[in-house]
């Protein structure tokens, strides 16, 4: 039996708003503005939610957020007001050293931007000097030589600095990355898509990352136009869905506004979404 995590909790880095047509893919802006509300812009509300697992010495976060690295130009494209991942640590009595562990589901910079952060002189340096960054291989190569199409999505700064320090471990698939705390590799949304799923008193805990940003996306044909080899998100997403249902799993959306987290049940014959309020800051 996998020892079991004491802790658990979602950590919030703000919110960010995107365009609603890349967020929902196919979908009809007649239909998708029904469920999510666009702005002048076009653009909806997006959560930049984290996970936090405590266990006796290790402290692991999954996924970072934007942070607070950006210039102007940016924020004022993303909506972003501040990061508040490292407000929202403190107020459940950590700080960045106290982290031992981070997992990034991938590289895009909506997840790893809170990696690192400026200094007083400007450069860019971890944010969690004591952790280990659990990434995968082919996350890696993709973020550090991304095509024409992925590019903007990746921000060397995010990540480099990481590596510059030896603070990497590279993984290649399936493993523990801490007591209780599982990664497996998904692809689908770019290369070396990760999620995790955690051992939390004997319940499954799934931080599905970017293959199910919102329960929206749990209708297995909504699929965001960025996600790089979409057929593979759908087919993924199938055999996920059936899994979580039969599983029981707490899913925790990256992405969610209102509602973060939920379960799938099956009544009648048809598997139904139910949220649950999952708590942190
Ligand atoms: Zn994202």
């Amino acid at each position: 039996m996998k020892p079991a995590t004491s802790s658990l909790a979602l950590v919030s880095d703000g919110a960010i708003k995107k365009d609603g047509g890349t967020v929902f893919g196919q979908i009809p802006k007649a239909t998708w503005e029904q469920i999510a509300p666009p702005d002048r812009r076009n653009r909806i509300a997006l959560g930049l939610n984290c996970l936090l697992i405590r266990n006796g010495q290790s402290c692991v976060l999954v996924d970072t957020g934007l942070g607070s690295k950006n210039p102007e130009q940016t924020k004022e494209r993303f909506g972003l007001s501040r990061s508040s991942l490292l407000k929202n640590l403190r107020a459940m009595g950590l700080t960045s050293r106290d982290v031992s562990a981070v997992v990034l589901t991938h590289l895009h910079q909506d997840h790893s931007g809170g990696c690192t952060r400026l200094d007083r002189s400007g450069e860019a340096v971890p944010t969690f000097p004591n952790a280990t960054y659990y990434i995968q291989r082919r996350s890696w190569e993709e973020a550090t030589s991304p095509n024409e199409r992925a590019c903007e999505f990746y921000h060397p700064e995010d990540f480099l600095p990481l590596q510059e320090r030896g603070l990497i471990c590279l993984l290649d698939g399936n493993e523990e990355v801490a007591p209780g705390v599982r990664v497996r590799l998904t692809g689908g949304h770019c290369k070396g898509h990760q999620m995790v799923l955690v051992n939390h008193g004997g319940e499954r805990v799934a931080f599905l990352g970017d293959l199910v940003p919102t329960y929206h996306h749990l209708n297995v044909g909504c699929i965001a136009s960025t996600d790089t080899y979409p057929e593979d998100t759908l087919a993924i997403k199938k055999d996920l869905v059936a899994e979580a249902e039969g599983g029981g799993w707490l899913m925790v959306f990256c992405h969610g506004v209102e509602t973060r987290a939920g379960y799938l049940e099956k009544r009648k014959g048809r598997i139904n979404f139910r949220p649950v309020e999952f708590g942190g800051p």
